[in-house]
C-alpha cells in the first residue's frame, strides 16, 4: 500500500494542513552545518531548526545519548523519577542559580507553566493579582495564553475571546514599564532579545532596571530565554551578561539540541504548585532528558562557549563588511543570534535566492535576515555562508 501510494502520488503535500509556505525541497539528512535534500543537493544551514540544533545536525554526542537511552528506557510516566531527569534538573538549576525546574515539551508549554506559576503565586502572596506585563512585538508561543502574552500584530484578532491579563508596553522602555505596574500586577515577562521580532536587543541597563523595578514592587521577573538561552548569546543564559537572576526563567529550542524539550525554572520561594496543579504525559521522559543532558554536557565543556563567542564575533564582522559593500544597515544581536538590517523589504527575496544557491536563511521581518547557525559553526562555514549571501544579495 505504502509503495503504491508513493508511486502514484509522489510527495503529495495535500494531506498536510497548509499552515506555512514551504519550498518543494524534501530534506532527508543532516550533518553538522549541512542539510541534504532528496535530490542529493546540499545546503549550508544557518537556520538550524530556528536556533534549535545548537550542536548542528545529528551531532555524535546527541545521537549516542539518544541511542543508548532508547535501548535502556524510553518512558516511565512523569509520576516516577528517572535518572536523566534528576541529573538534568540538578545541572540546569545549578547553572541558572534557580532552585527548581519543571520539564515541558515546547517553549509555549514552558511559558504557559510560567504564567500559571505566577498567577498561583499572586493568589498566595499578592492578594490575587494576576496581570503579567509583557511587551509589544514579543513572542512567547502559540497556545491561547502565550498568544495573549505575545505582542505580535494582528494576533489579538485571530481567536477571540482572548485571555485577559497581559497589558503591553513598548520593549526597552523602562519608564513605560514602571508606569504600567499597578496593584493588579504580579509579574513582568520579557525576552532578553526579541528574536522573532527581528533580533531586537535590549541594553543591559534595561535588564538591570527591570530587576530593580520588580524587586521594588515585590513582583516577579519572568525571563523568556527560549531563544536566547543555552549558549545562543555566548553565555549559558542571556541574563548572565548582566549578572541578574530572574524569579522565573523558561528555556526551549536549543535545550534539546533538536528534540522537543523545554523547561520552566524558578526560585524556590516562587515554586508554589501543589500536587495536581501542573503536569503532562511526556514531561520529563527519559529519552528527552538524556538528550538534554548530552547537550548540556557539550555546552558546559571548557572553551565551548568561548568558541561560540569567537564565531559570533567573526560572523558579525563578516556581515558588517558585506553590509558596507552593499549599502545595507546595522548588524543586531549577540553571540550567534544575529540579524542584518536590509533597509528595504528584500528579506524574503534574498532568502529565496540563497536557498537556490544552497543556503538556508530566515527573514523574521521583511527588512531583515536572521542568522542562527550551530554554536559550533566553523569560521570556514561562516566564510562560505558570506560568499553565498554576497551572491544572493547581488542577485
Ligand atoms: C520559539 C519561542 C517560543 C515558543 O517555543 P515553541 O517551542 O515553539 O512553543 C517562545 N518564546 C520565544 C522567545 C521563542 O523564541
Amino acid at each position: 500500500m505504502q509503495q503504491v501510494l508513493q508511486a502514484t502520488i509522489p510527495n503529495d503535500p495535500s494531506p498536510l494542513m497548509d499552515i506555512t509556505q514551504r519550498p518543494e525541497t524534501v530534506f532527508v539528512r543532516g550533518q553538522g552545518s549541512w542539510l541534504f535534500d532528496s535530490n542529493g543537493k546540499k545546503y549550508l544551514d544557518f537556520v538550524q531548526g530556528w536556533a534549535v540544533n545548537c550542536l548542528g545536525h545529528s551531532p555524535e554526542p546527541l545521537v549516542s545519548a539518544i541511542t543508548a537511552q532508547a535501548g535502556q528506557l524510553i518512558n516511565c510516566s512523569p509520576a516516577y523519577f528517572n535518572q536523566p531527569m534528576l541529573d538534568l534538573a540538578a545541572a540546569l538549576t545549578a547553572d541558572a542559580g534557580l532552585e527548581q525546574v519543571f520539564f515541558a515539551n515546547s517553549g509555549a508549554e514552558a511559558n504557559e507553566g510560567a504564567i500559571k506559576l505566577a498567577r498561583k503565586w499572586g493568589q498566595l502572596h499578592r492578594d490575587g493579582a494576576y496581570e503579567i506585563i509583557t511587551t509589544e512585538h514579543a513572542f512567547h508561543g502559540r497556545t491561547l495564553a502565550t498568544m495573549a502574552a505575545s505582542g505580535k500584530e494582528g494576533w489579538d484578532k485571530l481567536y477571540p475571546p482572548n485571555l485577559p491579563g497581559f497589558p503591553k508596553v513598548p520593549f526597552g522602555d523602562l519608564d513605560a514599564m514602571a508606569a504600567a505596574v499597578t496593584e493588579n500586577t504580579v509579574a513582568i515577562m520579557v525576552e532578553p532579545i526579541q528574536g522573532e521580532a527581528g533580533v531586537v536587543n535590549t541594553v543591559d541597563d534595561y535588564m538591570l532596571g527591570l530587576r530593580a523595578l520588580t524587586e521594588k514592587h515585590g513582583i516577579l521577573l519572568i525571563l523568556d530565554e527560549i531563544q536566547t538561552g543555552m549558549g545562543r548569546t555566548g553565555k549559558m543564559f542571556a541574563c548572565q551578561h548582566t549578572g541578574i537572576t530572574p524569579d522565573i526563567m523558561t528555556l526551549g529550542k536549543g535545550i534539546g539540541g533538536g528534540v522537543p524539550l523545554a523547561a520552566l525554572l524558578a526560585k524556590e520561594t516562587v515554586c508554589c504548585f501543589a500536587h495536581g496543579d501542573q503536569g503532562g504525559t511526556f514531561n520529563g521522559n527519559p529519552l528527552m532528558m538524556a538528550a538534554g543532558l548530552a547537550v548540556w554536557r557539550e555546552l558546559s565543556k571548557p572553551g565551548f562557549l568561548d568558541a561560540a563567542i569567537a564565531a559570533g564575533a567573526y560572523l558579525s564582522q563578516g556581515l558588517q563588511t558585506l553590509s558596507a559593500k552593499h549599502g545595507l544597515g546595522a548588524v543586531r544581536g549577540r553571540g550567534l543570534l544575529l540579524a542584518l538590517d536590509l533597509r528595504a523589504p528584500t528579506g524574503g527575496t534574498i532568502a529565496a535566492a540563497a536557498l537556490e544557491e544552497g543556503l538556508l536563511l530566515n527573514a523574521p521581518r521583511p527588512d531583515s535576515l536572521r542568522f542562527m547557525p550551530a554554536l559550533n559553526v566553523s569560521h570556514g562555514e561562516i566564510d562560505h555562508m558570506l560568499e553565498i549571501l554576497d551572491t544572493a544579495i547581488a542577485k
